[in-house]
């Protein structure tokens, strides 16, 4: 194990420490693994491999990312950071493995670290920053330093998904002009920006939003359990979901406890989206969508094609992926990608 010495963060370039580890490996080798804790991105991993590459005059893989690739990573390093704060954990590492970076936050937990972050919708970034000052507060009203210092300001950058400081005031302004935050000005500049508190109706969002799942894992599977459609799961929803970074959740999956349909409702509750398949039209799943989108939670459609025609007038305004028995895995890579974009990567 090294000295911790200064340094710049790899991702974003920000100001971090760093701290070389060592490990035997059986082969006689050393594995060397690089700790950081970059003020903005927060602490992770890097082995000695990839760490050759991030630089950004280097050629190749992570030296090739531009800032706004650059400010997604350190986004999502961050809410790694918070979350792990808050619950525990390993920290995150990035490896290389042949020709992609991946990212380990748990020895079974592999990501391709390019796509591990992605979120492009303002109104996504703002809930990001909602959620990250209702976590960072122990009381409605708190003051928080977003603004106190550089250090501050580069770690609520990040929390926020912005790639700089302008970008991180408009999603305070944006916030401000709704009513949802307040800000404080600095006691020695009137002027300029110092911490911002939490208003009620930002509370409100949060909970009208339903962002206690933003940082849910989980997506809740509803459709016909039968043997015609069940190859549509295996091939196409189950792989798209997990690629998303989520664990498909199917009701059969556990015995239930309680009655089936509130043992539902809790399960779609703790969902961050639901993927619903209308093949045969079952009521339930039909039902189940209702309640997820009353809920605020995302609900993707898919059908069989055979059935397709038969869709329920209320959800044509809805866009619903068509499947075929012959090949229900060809719309994986389109509904995952329209999950990454509507709901962002996930955790796993
Ligand atoms: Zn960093």
């Amino acid at each position: 194990m090294s000295d911790v010495t200064q340094t710049n963060c790899p991702i974003c370039g920000s100001q971090a420490t760093e701290q070389i580890f060592f490990k035997a490996l059986p082969s006689g080798d050393y594995e060397e693994t690089i700790r950081y804790e970059c003020i903005r991105c927060g602490e992770f991993d890097l082995d000695g491999f990839s760490e050759v590459y991030t630089a950004p005059s280097r050629d190749g893989y992570l030296g090739e990312m531009g800032s706004r690739k650059r400010a997604d990573l350190s986004a999502w390093l961050r809410e790694k950071t918070d979350q792990r704060e808050r619950r525990g954990g390993d920290i995150g590492k990035i490896v290389k493995l042949e020709n992609s970076f991946l990212t380990t936050y748990n020895p079974n937990d592999l990501r391709d670290a390019f796509e591990a972050a992605t979120i492009t919708r303002f109104h996504e970034k703002a809930d990001r920053l909602l959620l990250a000052l209702r976590n960072a507060s122990k009381y409605v009203g708190q003051p928080i330093g977003v603004f106190a210092s550089e250090q501050d300001n580069l770690a609520w950058q990040a929390r926020a998904w912005a790639m700089n400081a302008q970008e991180l005031k408009t999603i305070v302004n944006h916030l401000v002009e709704n009513g949802l935050i307040a800000v404080d000005q600095s006691p020695s500049n009137s002027e300029q920006m110092h911490s911002i508190r939490l208003l009620g109706k930002g509370i409100e969002r949060i909970e009208q939003q339903n962002p206690g799942n933003i940082n849910s894992d989980q997506c809740f599977v509803a459709m016909w359990f039968n043997d015609e459609v069940l190859p549509v799961f295996n091939d196409a929803l189950a792989p798209a979901i997990e690629k998303a970074g989520y664990k498909p959740f199917k009701i059969n999956d556990k015995p239930p406890v309680d009655r089936v349909d509130a043992e539902i409702e809790k399960a779609i509750k703790a969902s961050r989206f639901m993927v619903a398949d209308l093949s045969k039209h079952r009521p339930s799943v039909y039902f189940e969508a209702g309640y997820a989108r009353s809920q605020g939670i995302p609900v993707f459609f898919t059908c069989r094609e055979e059935d397709f025609d038969e869709l329920h007038f209320d959800i044509r305004q809805f866009h619903c992926f068509k499947w075929s028995p012959d090949n229900p895995g060809k719309i994986v890579d389109e509904l995952n990608k329209m999950i990454v974009r509507e709901c962002g990567r996930g955790p796993v």
